[in-house]
This record gives C-alpha cells, structure tokens and sequence, in this order.
C-alpha cells in the first residue's frame, strides 16, 4: 500500500467517494436497466407547445437539443459536481474546449489573465496567440516565487489560472493561499485539476472558482475518449454554459456514457496509479544513469511539505532526466520495450513522453528552461501493470540507451 495520509473526514463528500462515484445516476427508464443507457439522440421531442415555450424560456427543467443538455452528459456532470464538492457544471468535447470556454466566457476586451508560469502546452497558445487578438493580455509568475505574485495583479486582471502539479514539471502552487488572494482581490481563480484528479485533491475547497478537466486522461483512465468538464460556482458556471450553448463545443452522449461509466473505477485505478508511482519513483531515485527523479510524494521534491497537505497522494506522473541529454533521451525512447511512446497520460498503459520534442515543442528552448523541460527530461504516465514490469522496463532502456 502506499504511505498516502488518512482522509480527514472534511474533505469526505457523503457519502463517500467511491459511492458517490459508483451510484450517482439518472433515473432508469420503465425498462429498468441495471446499467445506464445510452441517450445517442440529438433531440427530444416536446409534449406540447407550451411545454416547449417554458423549456426555452428555462422556467421548467428539461431536455430539449443534446448540444444543451442529454441525461448521459447530465449524469457525468453531476457526479464530478458532488466528487468535486461544486455547485454546478458543464461537460465539454476536450480538455482543452473546457480551459477555453473558462477563459472565454468571463474575459472581455481589455482584461488581464495572471497565470502560472508552467501550464499545458495549448492553454500558453491559448493567452499568447489568441487572447490578444481580441484585447486580452496575459503576465506569467513563478511557483517557486509566490511572494512575486501580488504585484504582478493589475487593475484589470480578471482571472487566474492555475495548473497544480503542473503538465509536465510537476510544480505545485499552495491553493489555499491563492484563493485567499484570489478571494481578497475579487477575481475569479480557475483551475486545471486534470493531474490531480477530484480523488487526489479539491480545489474549491481552497477556494477555486471553477475547476478544469481533461476528462481525457485520468478520469477516463483508459485512454478511449476526449473530454472535459468545468465545475464550481453556480454563477460562473452559468456563464460558461451561455457560451458553450451558443457556441457548441458539447461533449457527444457517447463519449459522457464512457466517462460516467469511468468515474466509477476512479478511486481504485488512482490509487495504484499513486502507488505503482512512488514506488517508481523511489526505485530511481539516486539512480547513477539519472540526473534527477521528480515526484510530489517524494521527500526530495521542493514542494513536498504543500504536496502532502494538498494532495492525499502523489498522482500517476513520474519525471525522470536523464544523463546525456537530449541523444540520451532519444535513444531511451527507442529502448523502451513494454511502455508506449505516445503523448497520452493517465492510461491503464505506462507511456513514456518526451516533451522538448513533442508537447512542448513550440515554446523556445528559453521558455522551457525556465519551467524546468530540459533536453533529458522524460515524463512517465505509470499505468497500471505490475510496477516490477514497468521498473524493469526502465531499468533496461537506461542500459540500453547508455553509450
Ligand atoms: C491534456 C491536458 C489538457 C487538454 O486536454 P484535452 O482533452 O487533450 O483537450 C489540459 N490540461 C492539462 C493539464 C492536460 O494534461
């Protein structure tokens, strides 16, 4: 078993996680199925025209166009909602349409985004291609800095955005602090919990406006569906889903049943994500071929102590840098017998991902020193196989990969 501490019981959504989990659902049809079925259907049809009057008018509840709302979407979105201790949310068709639509729907022209330095590589293009275009100006901080972040606040900075650990550096930020601030300041604090998952850590507990997901990595877990969710206030969630509404980007009926059907094994695939994880990542740790070991739960990390606090276990990500650098990392990739060489996380599959060449390819060799990507940096995604395949797996592409 891993070492994670107890869950204090605050933190405990009743009933408990994995019931939650398991028995959140919408209410079977006449027909009784034990498992939820399938709502694969673009619209329902309205029982007259008042009905369909008040529908559209939202004075009564009610299913009318699945772009909107379908029961299987519905029933995703509630179980993270109370996984998430969130008063509402939305499902979107990615990850990265549910970081989009948080930032577009409460930006505006002539607004400032303070974000964390080490973010998912789409989100930078998003605040450093996009945004400006339509007048919207981004200012990154340092984790390691904290104390730099106040003054970076400027009149206009609407929103933060934060990653926590972070894709792939693994750098933590202390929630609780920046919802203090957050809160102190009046502006909304948004944040992507995708390595985390809501097993491992609650961001609105801190304080976070609204929450994040890839749906894609962890939640499903398999590897089969894209995905994402916003969840959290209940008046900027209504924000998000006006945007989403009008502008489409709704998660298909098929790929909701998928994840709602994933959410139930989440408690149990993360923690022998988390524990195949540490025990990897004390198993290199020291390793003569390697450079460092990164990992939350590992008492070498610089933020330890905060991910002990705010995290009930590590997480599934391992970084390794190795000795040699970049031809050292390209031959270690070429080695690997067992794990799969793709840019994915959070599958039932160990993956080995290189990001100087591949996700974070496009930031320049400056950006990505300064979040910690070095040329020998490669990310684990520990799966689920017994951890001694994976460690042996490692264990002979740096043999192979030496010299
Ligand atoms: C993968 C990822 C995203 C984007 O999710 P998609 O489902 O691929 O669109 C956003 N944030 C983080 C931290 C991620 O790892």
């Amino acid at each position: 078993m891993s070492d994670a501490p107890e869950r204090d019981s605050e933190r405990e959504p009743e009933p408990a996680f994995e019931t939650l989990a398991i028995r959140t659902q919408v209410p079977t049809s006449p027909e009784r199925e034990h498992a939820v079925p399938l709502y694969l259907t673009s619209s329902f049809v309205f029982e007259s025209a008042e009905q369909a009057r008040a529908l559209f008018a939202d004075e009564i509840p009610g299913n009318i166009y699945s772009r909107y709302s379908n029961p299987n979407v519905d029933e995703l979105v509630e179980k993270l909602c109370r996984l998430e201790g969130a008063e509402d949310g939305i499902a979107t068709a990615s990850g990265m349409a549910a970081v989009f639509v948080s930032l577009a729907a409460l930006l505006a022209s002539g607004d400032h985004v303070l974000a964390c330095r080490s973010l998912f590589g789409s989100t930078i293009q998003i605040l450093n291609r996009l945004f400006p275009r339509w007048g919207i100006s981004s200012t990154y901080a340092d984790t390691g800095a904290p104390e730099t972040w106040p003054s970076l606040i400027q009149p206009n900075t609407k929103l933060i955005f934060v990653e926590t650990p972070s894709n792939p550096g693994l750098d933590m930020i202390d929630l609780e602090w920046l919802g203090r601030l957050a809160r102190e300041r009046g502006i909304a604090l948004v944040v992507d919990n995708c390595f985390a998952t809501p097993y491992l850590q609650r961001p609105v507990r801190y304080g976070a406006d609204l929450v994040v997901h890839s749906a894609t990595k962890f939640l499903d877990g398999q590897g089969r569906t894209l995905g994402g969710a916003i969840v959290g206030r209940k008046d900027l969630v209504a924000e998000c889903r006006f945007f989403a509404r009008h502008t489409g980007p709704a998660m298909s009926a098929f790929n909701a049943w998928v994840l709602s059907k994933s959410l139930e094994t989440l408690a149990v695939r993360m923690d022998r994500h988390c524990d195949n994880a540490l025990r990897l990542a004390r198993h290199f740790e020291g390793h003569a071929e390697l450079e460092s070991v990164r990992y939350p739960f590992l008492e070498s990390h610089p933020q330890h102590a905060l991910a002990r606090r705010q995290m009930t276990q590590g997480g599934g990500i391992v970084v390794l840098v190795l000795k040699g650098g970049l031809e050292r990392a390209r031959r270690f990739l070429d080695s690997v017998k067992l794990m799969s060489h793709s840019p994915n996380l959070g599958d039932t599959r160990s993956i080995v991902t290189h990001p100087t060449s591949t996700t974070h390819s496009k930031l320049t060799e400056e950006e990505r020193r300064r979040v910690g990507i070095v040329p020998g940096l490669i990310r684990i995604s520990v799966g689920l196989e017994r951890v001694d395949d994976i460690i042996a797996d490692v264990e002979q592409a740096l043999v192979a990969s030496g010299t």
